[in-house]
């Protein structure tokens, strides 16, 4: 008898290759090296901040990377609760395809559109 993972992700979609608790093994790993990347990005822009070269494109880069930051902390947060995997509006389990592709979503693709 095994333990049931407290994270809710459906694992149907890749067949018995990995279980639950290795996808959401995986997409918290992902979780964390993205939110490094973000930050990073963050740091580089904020060097560039006091040169000449930063402008408007900067500017916009910056607001992007402290936006995803934000959400990546709030998919990490979501693991903590148990809650990752689903949607925050409608309660909808997201599709594990919307994972892979976009680990801090926190909606799922219908309540992402009508937003
Ligand atoms: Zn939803």
């Amino acid at each position: 008898m095994t333990a049931v993972p407290a994270v809710p992700i459906v694992g149907d979609e890749v067949g018995a290759v990995e279980s639950r608790d290795d996808i959401a093994a995986r997409l918290h790993a992902m979780l964390i090296s993205r939110r490094a990347e973000e930050a990073e990005q963050l740091g580089l822009l904020g060097t560039a901040r006091d040169s000449t070269d930063f402008d408007e494109h900067a500017e916009i880069a910056a607001t992007v990377a402290t936006e995803t930051l934000r959400e990546i902390e709030r998919a990490l947060a979501r693991f903590e609760d148990g809650t990752y995997g689903t949607c925050e509006l409608c309660g909808e389990v997201i599709p594990l395809e919307r994972l892979e592709v976009i680990p801090e979503s926190t909606t799922c693709v219908n309540c992402a559109r009508t937003r």
